[in-house]
């Protein structure tokens, strides 16, 4: 039961896409039996590009404060300052280590791919059936490698979002998601059970009717690995800040991969008191 007790993944209404504050989160939190909750916010790029779906990059201090207040006040919960991380490469990975985690002091960071950037630099998102070409599939998978070797992130959220956007599992897409896996084996980088997708309509696909995410083809193949996984809630309202964790916790189960939430929290608190 203790690592659905640890919920690393939510977000505040200051990425404009999810509602409620930090301590909102926090009250129901506390509420509903949680003992460690990570903040873990969009994180916005110093231009401010795609600000719709993120907070503005003035805002990170507030945000830093914000979770700060809430420790104050909610002192029986563990509460860890975080962010999700966009990574574009025109800022380097230095960028990203030193502005978050250093100058705003924040316990961890995550990363997960939410967009690749095609041929003329435009953004594409995956999600809602719609229909990637293996270009773009293999961009994802390529930022996603990327990802997992940098050495700065403590897992990787919804690895199988870009399923979302492919119609069927197939041997090359099995051989790209294996590549996924053992670099997230060989990198020593867990992955994560990302239940947002449950709380999306489910859609017709021509291999079936299913959740965009998570996707049971990757997660069997994670399984095969022997990989361990995060099993996480990615709320963006506060009611759901364990929202759908039982179900995503009965997948891992299921396909007998050890969720290691609580000790993810532990080495990051370890690493806090240093
Ligand atoms: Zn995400
Ligand atoms: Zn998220």
């Amino acid at each position: 039961m203790e690592n659905i007790q640890v919920n690393l993944h939510c977000h505040t209404e200051r990425c404009k896409h999810a509602e409620g504050k930090v301590r909102e989160y926090c009250q129901k939190a506390v509420e509903q039996g949680l003992k460690i909750l990570g903040i873990s916010d969009h994180s916005p790029f110093p231009d401010n590009r795609l600000s719709v779906i993120k907070m503005l990059y003035s805002e990170l201090e507030e945000y830093r404060q914000e979770i700060e207040d809430a420790r104050a006040e909610f002192p029986e919960l563990t509460i860890l300052a975080g962010l999700e991380v966009d990574y574009d490469d025109d800022y380097p990975l230095d960028f990203y280590q030193r502005e978050f985690k250093e100058r705003l002091d924040l316990d961890y960071l995550i990363t997960g791919v939410h967009y690749v950037r095609d041929a003329s630099g435009k953004a594409i998102f995956p999600g809602n059936n719609a229909h990637a070409s293996m270009e773009i599939v293999r961009k994802f998978i390529d930022k996603a490698l990327f990802l997992l070797k940098s050495g700065i992130f403590e897992f990787m959220a919804h690895p199988d979002m870009i399923g979302a956007s492919i119609d069927r599992w197939t041997p090359e897409i099995a051989d790209l998601f294996s590549q996924v896996i053992q670099t997230s084996i060989d990198y020593k980088m867990p992955l994560e059970i990302n239940a947002y997708g449950l709380r999306k309509p489910m859609y017709d696909y021509p291999d079936g009717r299913r959740h965009l995410y998570p996707w049971r083809p990757f997660w069997q193949l994670a399984a095969k690995a022997g990989i361990p996984c995060v099993i996480s809630s990615d709320a963006h309202k506060p009611v759901d800040v364990c929202g759908n964790m039982p179900d995503v916790f009965a997948i891992a189960q299921e396909l007998g991969i050890p969720c290691i939430n609580a000790a993810i929290a532990e080495r990051i608190i370890q690493r806090r008191k240093q």
